[in-house]
């Protein structure tokens, strides 16, 4: 069956993936009136990017500097958050802002070239412990970026779930023929009973494990990250820092949980290692002292659906307009969590493409 472009019709949608970027497009299709289904090989479990992702919403991140449309797609995505957030419970969601620190000269120079592309204004080493008296005495310099927000990307999966629930299939998808099986709807009225075919769109959201589904270049990005936790208040900000030549982040929680990031290894393993937890240690410690004292309580290794240009995949894979692809959110997956909903969502609905996702269509890659 092909849709016709413009045609608004309720549909029989099953997303491929509940993952953040799958539940929060099931979620918007829930809303709008479609019959979703979310596959997924464990419905309430933890193999997914977002559970080790810190949930930085940092728009003038690095990967936008040589993609105009994705920086694009990044500063749109940011403005949807307070509404996305508004019917979610608390998700952690916090606009203290970001303070950009430098230890070293050298940490200085590296980091002076991106405050200028962000237009912040350079702080000295008091000004930035008057911020944020945890800081360092040795630490040089400093930006605050007061836009750059975080959240909590487990209390978001958490919520999103809840909203779903009765309409997530526990099953791995090996192939997107399993969901087209012969036209006929099975019956919906159970769980079991939505795993079958007849659906009008398949959405395939299942982070770096959609390249296997699809044939697009996806692939799988290592990132370790720590979880620490303290008595709360040591953190107002979100620290984003070198030390020496070593890049971490570290987001402060209200319940004192510390969250530090990440190594990026072009790898697809899921062993943390020693060299990983020893930099990312020692970085941390060598802006933020106080943070010795924490009780170090979780080490986790995730991977990053990233693609050829580091932007995400994100339209038609068929011309039958069936197979919808949602994936590559490479390092801003959390952060495009709710524009991916919004138009994914339009896309299903509508058979017709925003003209901001022009530059995301799978075909780019063919
Ligand atoms: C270390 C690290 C730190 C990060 N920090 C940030 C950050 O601060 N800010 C930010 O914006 N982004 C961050 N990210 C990126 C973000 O986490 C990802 O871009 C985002 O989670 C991608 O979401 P997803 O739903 O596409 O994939 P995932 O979150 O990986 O979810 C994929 C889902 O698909 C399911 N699945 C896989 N195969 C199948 C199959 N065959 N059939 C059915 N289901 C399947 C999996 O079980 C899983 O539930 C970080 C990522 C990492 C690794």
């Amino acid at each position: 069956m092909s849709r016709d472009p413009g045609a608004s019709t309720p549909c029989r949608v099953a997303v491929v993936g509940g993952g953040i970027i799958g539940l929060a497009i099931a979620a918007e299709l829930l809303c709008r009136g479609a019959d979703v289904t979310v596959h997924d090989p464990a419905p309430a479990g933890t193999d997914g990017a977002w559970h080790v992702a810190a949930g930085m919403l940092a728009p003038g991140g690095e990967s936008a500097f040589e993609y105009p449309h994705l920086t694009r797609l990044l500063e749109a995505g940011h403005e949807l958050w307070p509404r996305f957030v508004a019917g979610l419970g608390d998700v952690g969601y916090d606009r203290a802002g970001t303070l950009s620190l430098a230890l070293t000269a050298d940490d200085v120079a590296e980091a002076a070239r991106e405050w200028k592309h962000q237009r912040l204004t350079p702080l000295t080493g008091s000004q930035v412990r008057d911020l944020e008296p945890a800081i360092s005495p040795r630490v040089r310099a400093g930006a605050f970026a007061a836009a750059e927000h975080q959240v909590d990307p487990r209390r978001i999966v958490a919520a999103l779930r809840d909203r779903l629930r009765g309409r997530i299939v526990p099953r791995r998808i090996a192939d997107l023929s399993e969901l087209d099986a012969g036209g006929t709807p099975a019956a919906t009225s159970t769980v079991a009973g939505r795993a079958g075919g007849g659906f009008d769109v398949i959405v395939v959201a299942a982070g770096h494990h959609t390249g296997a589904l699809t044939g697009l270049p996806i692939r799988p990005v290592k990132g370790q990250v720590l979880r620490l936790r303290g008595d709360p208040g040591l953190l107002e900000h979100v620290i984003d820092g070198a030390a020496d030549g070593r890049h971490v982040y570290l987001v402060p929680r209200a319940d004192g949980e510390v969250v530090v990031g990440a190594t990026q290894e072009e790898r697809a393993d899921r062993a943390p290692t020693a060299g990983g937890v020893h930099d990312l240690l020692r970085a941390a410690l060598d802006l933020v002292p106080g943070l010795a004292e924490h009780e170090l309580t979780e080490v986790a290794v995730g991977h990053r659906p990233g693609t050829p240009d580091n932007a995400p995949i994100l339209g038609f894979l068929d011309d039958d307009r069936r197979i919808v692809v949602a994936a590559g959110h490479f390092r801003n997956g959390i952060l495009l969590t709710p524009i991916t909903a919004r138009l994914v969502a339009d896309l299903v609905l509508t058979g017709s493409a925003d003209p901001i996702l022009d530059a995301f269509a799978p075909g780019r890659f063919r």
